[in-house]
């Protein structure tokens, strides 16, 4: 069944990784599945069989020709800088080619005590693989550049966290696992062939363009092209009201993924400076500081680079900097293409900022929700939508605003009916609501109902088209299950 296995990261030096099997778990069973992307990865899906799956993907049978390492990384959390994180509780089996030939890790996460565990037990609770699995695919049918969730399997063993809770495995798929903590690790030990060698294969996966540059401009291509996905990929957050909560540089991945879904949440009354991670005190990850903190992060992986940017280390760091510092017009430019797009606007006017900003103004002033204020714009194109305006605590601001953009739409030169179905094919209806996500995971980890997990991730795979009968799911949360704290739950 499994694909084969083309192994990168493990022909790596030895001091790159520590060689470590998945530690086997007492009762292994299957609790979701993603045959669409195994499918995209080549998996031979026509002998399924479940029990075997099972084994698999919790590391109770490890798979032909995969060889389990446990990926060394160091990273910055919350500005602290911590030498040696590296993989506590995921191994990485391999890499495969996937059906378009690009390379794929496949992880498992919450297989056990590694090298790097720390005096942690290597699990993973039920829950925070639940919420990985929907949030990532999620992601991935709202088209945000994400890692994938290929599995999840329950272990038939408790983890102790703050109550004990049914422990469980995911099975992760990303473009790769390098972070901009895998390139600390080393060049903080002065290791700059190690940095060298990272830097390369990050090339050859994730930028193989620069394959032809010289060397004296390679590096500094890269870090451009990393910062250039960044923004993007922030951008592409802040378009959806994703606050992403550890951005730490652990979780930063060099190929403009998102990756590690912890304290993850999406907003749903707008608030600029909302914070939902209970360990982020001082409000470090919060929705508005994620450009800046995207920047920070590449600011420290530019400093990994810094001996491979150029001889003169004086030249090196202004060469750096200079990326670093078009990080922000980057990201500008990033964050007003989603924005105009959001609103309709496909032409590119002066005044298209301000009014996307006065926007987001009235959201926050009216206390809207962020997703369907977006959504419901679309109705509101010619006349005045109550359901737009029932969204809001007080609609002065909206009042004022929507004369305005109506007549930037009107300088489109296109009929309403297509911008409408433009914007809806852009802002989702469907995104995976905190309430709703806490509800299944409570069904799955309290009654071992898995109904209400597999009813969401189905809804959540046609975000932008409205689906009869599945209202509710659109809904923000009614006040008693309003979510305003989320866990790491690690
Ligand atoms: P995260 O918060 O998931 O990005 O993880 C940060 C670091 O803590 C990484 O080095 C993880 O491998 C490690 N870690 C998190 N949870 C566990 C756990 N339950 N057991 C061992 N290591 C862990
Ligand atoms: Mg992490």
């Amino acid at each position: 069944m499994f694909p084969e296995f083309t192994l990168c990261y493990a022909r790596l030096p030895e001091h790159f990784f520590e060689r470590f099997d998945p530690v086997p778990v007492t009762a292994p069973r299957l609790v979701a599945f993603n045959r669409p992307l195994a499918e995209e990865l080549g998996f031979d899906l026509t002998r399924f069989d479940e029990a075997r799956a099972a084994e698999w993907f919790s590391g109770n049978a490890v798979p032909q020709g995969a060889e389990p390492v446990a990926q060394a990384y160091a990273g910055h959390q919350f500005g602290h800088f911590n030498p040696r994180l590296g993989d506590g509780r995921a191994v990485l089996l391999g890499e495969v080619t996937d059906r378009e030939g690009r390379l794929r890790d496949i992880q498992l996460k919450g297989a056990g005590m590694t090298p790097f565990s720390r005096g942690a037990d290597g699990r993973a609770p039920l829950g925070p693989v639940l919420r990985e699995y929907l949030v990532s695919e999620a992601m991935h049918r709202l088209g945000v550049p994400t890692t994938r969730a290929l599995a999840a399997v329950t272990s038939g063993e408790r983890v102790f966290r703050r109550v004990p809770e049914p422990g469980a495995v995911l099975t992760r798929v990303a473009a790769s696992h390098l972070r901009v903590g895998t390139f600390q690790y080393f060049a903080a030990r002065g290791d700059h062939e190690a940095v060298r060698t990272l830097a390369e294969m990050a090339i050859e996966r994730h930028y193989p363009p620069l394959v032809e540059l010289a060397d004296s401009e390679r590096y500094q291509a890269l870090l451009e092209a990393v910062a250039a996905r960044q923004a993007a990929l922030v951008a592409k957050w802040m378009g959806l009201g994703f606050i992403h909560g550890v951005m730490n540089t652990d979780n930063c991945a060099i190929s403009g993924e998102t990756i590690d879904y912890g304290p993850c949440a999406f907003m749903e009354a707008y608030s600029p400076t909302m914070v939902f991670s209970s360990i982020d005190e001082q409000g470090r990850y919060a929705f508005r500081n994620q450009p800046w903190l995207a920047q920070w992060n590449l600011a420290r992986f530019a400093e990994t680079l810094i001996p491979l940017l150029d001889p003169d280390q004086k030249r090196a760091v202004e060469k750096a900097t200079a990326v670093i510092e078009a990080f922000e017009p980057r990201y500008e430019a990033e964050w007003l293409a989603v924005f105009r797009a959001k609103l309709g606007l496909v032409k590119e006017e002066e005044g298209d900022r301000a009014l996307a900003e006065a926007f987001l103004d009235a959201l926050a002033a009216g206390r809207a929700d962020f997703t369907l204020g977006f959504r419901r714009l679309a109705e509101a194109v010619e006349e005045d939508a109550p359901p737009l305006l029932a969204l809001f605590e007080s609609d002065g601001a909206l009042q004022e605003w929507l004369p305005r953009w109506r007549e930037r739409l009107s300088r489109e030169g296109v009929g309403m009916e297509e911008v409408a179905a433009w914007m809806n094919a852009i802002n989702p209806l469907y995104i995976p609501r905190n309430h709703q996500v806490e509800r299944v995971i409570a069904a799955a980890a309290e009654h071992d109902d898995f109904a209400p997990f597999a009813a969401l991730t189905e809804v959540l795979a046609e975000p932008f088209t409205e689906q009869p009968g599945r209202e509710a799911y659109a809904q923000p949360a009614p006040p008693t299950e309003r979510v305003f704290r989320t866990f790491c739950g690690t």
